[in-house]
């Protein structure tokens, strides 16, 4: 494998600031349902920025963190996308100890730009670590003022019994959050196959079920877009089905190729399509309508490293995509939730 440059601070800002434009025009008179006047002047898509400076007052980043444990899905050939280096900002080492990743984390990510961050447990499968061992971690890293609290990227069958009420205990003495992000991808169990996931759609359901079982743990969901073989409406399907789960944050994105997986073997065969920058706007524009509009949108695209992404190459910084959707979405006067049955 060629080394990895460093990646850019300004791609991996994606995910922390990418916030569009206010609904300023009369809604309503489309036979969708009516808004208030104070409803009509939120943005067009809650964003995580929306969501911090709501809730926080003030824009918050994100610092990935690395516990140096290995994804158990690995030792079953691992997803047939997977590349951790993808996305694995430059400043992260996962040899370095924990206080240490904050410290070059502040260093690196937030800068000047952010004083508040999450604790993201992004790298591979962090509650794959029996509780006992993850709560101190997890414990030291809110010990910093600085924290408002906790990511946790996860797979639906790493997430043990005695998992979440432990991390609402955690949240309630620290009074800070926690947020478990379920990767899911797809609700349909032929690319669930397909992408070598090793867990069903029942598995999701249960493991969400137990985290929301205990009230004080906030629940996100990752979803692909462009899973090979999925026509628009299974994409579609998953999306509302999702979204009317009750939880408080999605994080969706196309589907990267990215050297050295599975994937790309397929990609190089020939038999997988990739979005243009175009056509995946374009299905945006068609999907978030049917998002309810309560639910935070950490991620609307990937963005791997330019040194390891086969396809698709857009050429494009996450900031001129955020642009051109806002522009797109004023210009048809579209809104996330616009068609979504509970808002
Ligand atoms: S579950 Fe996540 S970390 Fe593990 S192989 Fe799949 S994508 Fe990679």
């Amino acid at each position: 494998m060629r080394p990895i440059k460093p990646r850019s601070c300004k791609v991996f800002a994606e995910n922390l600031d990418c916030s569009l434009p206010k609904r300023k025009q009369i809604l309503g008179d489309s036979g969708s349902t009516p808004f208030s006047a104070a409803v009509m002047n939120r943005p067009r898509i809650r964003t995580f920025s929306l969501h911090c400076r709501e809730r926080f007052g003030q824009a918050v980043g994100k610092i990935p963190l690395d516990l140096g444990i290995t994804c158990p899905n690995r030792s079953k050939g691992g997803c047939l996308y997977c590349c951790p280096a993808s996305f694995t900002p430059f400043s992260l080492r996962a040899t370095d100890p924990i206080d240490e990743q904050i410290r070059r984390g502040k260093q690196y990510l937030l800068r000047n730009r952010f004083t508040r961050y999450f604790g993201y447990f992004q790298q591979e499968t962090a509650t794959a670590m029996a509780t006992a061992r993850l709560l101190p971690i997890l414990a030291q890293v809110l010990e910093d003022p600085d924290c408002l609290g906790l990511i946790l990227s996860t797979r639906p069958d790493a997430i043990a019994a005695d998992l979440p009420g432990a991390l609402a205990n955690l949240v309630d003495q620290t009074s800070k959050e926690c947020l478990i992000e379920l990767g899911l991808q797809s609700i349909h169990p032929a690319s669930l196959r397909l992408l070598n996931r090793n867990h069903s759609y029942q598995d999701f359901l249960a493991a969400a079920r137990r985290i929301q079982a205990v009230g004080n743990l906030q629940l996100g969901v990752h979803l692909i877009l462009g899973i090979p073989g999925e026509a628009e409406t299974d994409m579609l399907t998953t999306v509302q089905t999702v979204g009317n789960l009750g939880v408080q944050a999605l994080k969706l994105h196309h589907l990267q190729v990215i050297r050295d997986t599975p994937l790309n073997t397929l990609y190089e065969q020939g038999s997988v399509a990739v979005f243009s920058r175009a056509e995946y706007l374009e299905l945006l524009l068609r999907l978030l309508p049917h998002i309810p509009a309560k639910i935070t949108l950490h991620r609307l695209w990937s963005t791997a490293h330019p040194n390891l992404l086969v396809a698709p190459r857009w050429q494009s910084l996450t900031g001129a995509l955020s642009k051109e959707l806002q522009r797109l979405m004023t210009e048809r006067d579209i809104w996330q939730g616009q068609q979504a049955n509970s808002k």
